[in-house]
């Protein structure tokens, strides 16, 4: 089924995001984790995409395939083209065809740091996505940032850019994980006030530890409202109560989010299906009684 299709219906779409294992990693622990999200029953689980490199993205492949086959669930397979030609691009295509993946979040991905740059078909995401769009067999989905690209020229050159990327052929949005519920609400009137009419999705990232929240900073320079720096300063070295305060934050901004009709929320789970599943308890009876707007 093609996820754009999931937001024809009056309710909020529900998705986690995962990440497949590293080379020789823990298998049997991205299946576990992939067993337990299945019980919450999503409407799709997504797989993150290694950039630059065809072999990472076999792993990407076996997890989305898993959740398809095995689970009857609808995967998101994440696919990046910095560095890729369209050669390679079309081998993966042709395997996520033939796996039964139907839906792709088409981006352009980074450079690793020191990584030397190789020689690539596709400069930027909208690149990308025309031609998966004239393969014509997958449901495309593509990245939004509420607080701007963190490289991005200007927060208004990324909105034009978003908008040039939606007409090359994007079903719908998937936003990057933000702390401040305003800055998405200000977001999502400047898109609509573009004419990007698609469905956006929110990525919320419950916050498991201080290491963690740091990094994701760096890579995506959100901002920390005050009342979530209180809560690092306070918890930081309690990780229990940090994990409790980090999902109940979530909570709090996924309620928020709901009331003001979201299209859908992306859990951003980080292989912790524990943490998925005191989420979803904690916000189910609020998602099934939640409308958002419906696809035009
Ligand atoms: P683009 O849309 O191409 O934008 C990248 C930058 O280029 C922006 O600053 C934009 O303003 C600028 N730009 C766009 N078009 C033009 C133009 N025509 N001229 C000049 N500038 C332009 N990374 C992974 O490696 N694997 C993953 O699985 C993965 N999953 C992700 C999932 C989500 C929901 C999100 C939000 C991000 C994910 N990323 C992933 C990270 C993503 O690859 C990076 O943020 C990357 O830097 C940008 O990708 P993009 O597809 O948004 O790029």
């Amino acid at each position: 089924m093609r996820i754009n299709e999931m937001f024809s219906e009056s309710r909020p779409v529900l998705s986690f995001e995962i990440f497949p294992p590293k080379r020789d990693g823990d298998v049997l622990g991205v299946h576990h984790t992939i067993d337990v999200l299945a019980e919450l029953k999503p409407d799709y689980i997504s797989v993150t995409y290694g950039a630059a490199g065809s072999e990472r993205g076999m792993d990407t492949v076996r997890m989305a395939s898993r959740i398809k086959r095995e689970h009857g669930i609808e995967a998101l397979a994440h696919l990046t083209s910095i560095g890729v030609t369209k050669k390679e691009i079309d081998e993966i295509l042709d395997i996520y065809r033939s796996e039964g993946i139907e839906n792709i979040l088409a981006l352009r991905g980074d450079l690793e740091v020191n990584a030397v740059p190789k020689a690539s078909d596709f400069k930027y995401a909208a690149d990308l996505i025309a031609h998966v769009k004239q393969n014509g067999h997958f449901g495309i989905g593509a990245a939004c940032y509420p607080e701007g690209h963190i490289h991005a020229r200007s927060k208004t050159t990324d909105l034009i850019y978003l908008r040039d990327k939606v007409q090359k052929g994007v079903d719908f949005l998937v936003t990057q994980l933000f702390f401040d519920t305003d800055l998405f609400y200000a977001f999502r009137n400047e898109v609509r006030s573009l004419d990007i009419e698609v469905p956006i999705t929110v990525g919320v990232m419950p916050v498991l530890n201080r290491k963690q929240i740091e990094r994701m900073v760096a890579l995506s320079g959100a901002s920390l409202p005050d009342k979530f720096k209180k809560i690092l300063e306070k918890y930081e070295h309690n990780p229990v109560a940090l994990q409790d305060a980090g999902i109940a934050y979530a909570c709090d901004q996924i309620v928020d989010l709901l009331s003001t009709g979201v299209d859908g929320i992306h859990l951003y789970v980080m292989n912790k299906p524990e943490v998925a599943k005191r989420i979803v308890s904690n916000i189910s009876g609020i998602m099934s009684s939640s409308q958002h707007r419906k696809t035009p």
